[in-house]
């Protein structure tokens, strides 16, 4: 499957974006290994910190159907290019490789890059000293 397919997918699960007080719609499409596909959006609450990420949502919903690896994701929005904010690429980085593609679109423009780029360290919780 192409890029294009994975973006009109975020596109498409923006629309479901919950956001009254930002007014920053994002979806996001997210791809594991095999090819399933998770889409999901930002949901705002009254209490700011409650926010969940379009991201970290698509995350959810693919642990929750079993789905461990993570191979690609696609992020939309419209204005600001929506860059995964930090807790986004660390529970991205969990369950995917530095490899793993993220493509962003803000609707005029599109990058392409990588968690490894985004995230070029991050928490790995060690226990060998135990
Ligand atoms: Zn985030």
């Amino acid at each position: 499957m192409d890029d294009s397919v994975l973006i009109q997918e975020a596109q498409t699960a923006r629309e479901q974006s919950y956001c009254p007080y930002s007014g920053y719609a994002v979806g996001a499409c997210l791809e594991a290994k095999g090819g399933r596909r998770f889409k999901a959006c930002n949901v705002e609450n009254a209490s700011y910190g409650l926010s969940i990420c379009a991201e970290r949502s698509a995350v959810v919903q693919a642990v929750a159907h079993g789905a461990l690896e993570l191979t690609r994701i696609a992020v939309a929005a419209e204005g600001a290019m929506p860059y995964p904010c930090g807790a986004c690429l660390q529970v991205l980085r969990e369950f995917g490789s530095d490899g793993m593609e993220i493509i962003l679109t803000n609707g005029k423009h599109t990058e392409r890059t990588s968690l490894g780029a985004l995230l070029p360290a991050r928490f790995v919780l060690d226990k060998t000293d135990e």
